[in-house]
């Protein structure tokens, strides 16, 4: 994902975003594959992920734990969102947004489906096939 939307997600929900977040246990002072790579995943799921965030924020605020982010990437053409501190419900909410993500182009963000093209790929009929 470009840097500028990356950044747009970063500041709207710094505390899911968190760089430096704090040590859940002490045995883990590892950084997160998060704060290493970032959004590993294209600009088409920009607005899924901005849409889930809001959501879990909100749950947070009606009285849910805070979800952190461990890693965000693609994989097998959909969306992986990893996070610590999610519970059933945001889970849920999680696991909605990553089976929508094989729904929508991983490029554009319009309407699309999972294909194989050699490596399974989510992409809307004109950014398929164009490898
Ligand atoms: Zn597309």
């Amino acid at each position: 994902m470009r840097e500028e939307l990356s950044n747009i997600l970063r500041e709207k929900y710094p505390l899911i975003f968190a760089v430096n977040p704090p040590a859940a246990d002490a045995l883990d002072d590892m950084p997160t594959v998060f704060s290493i790579w970032g959004f590993e995943c294209g600009d088409g799921w920009f607005d899924l992920i901005d849409v889930l965030c809001a959501k879990l924020q909100l749950t947070t605020k009606h009285g849910a734990p805070q979800v952190i982010v461990a890693q965000v990437k693609e994989k097998f053409g959909t969306l992986r969102f990893s996070v610590s501190g999610a519970d059933a419900r945001q889970r849920a909410i999680i696991e909605l947004a990553e089976m929508m993500s094989g729904r929508l182009c991983e490029i554009c963000g319009h309407p699309g489906e999972t294909i194989d093209a050699g490596w399974l790929q989510t992409r809307c009929p004109s950014h398929s096939m164009k490898a």
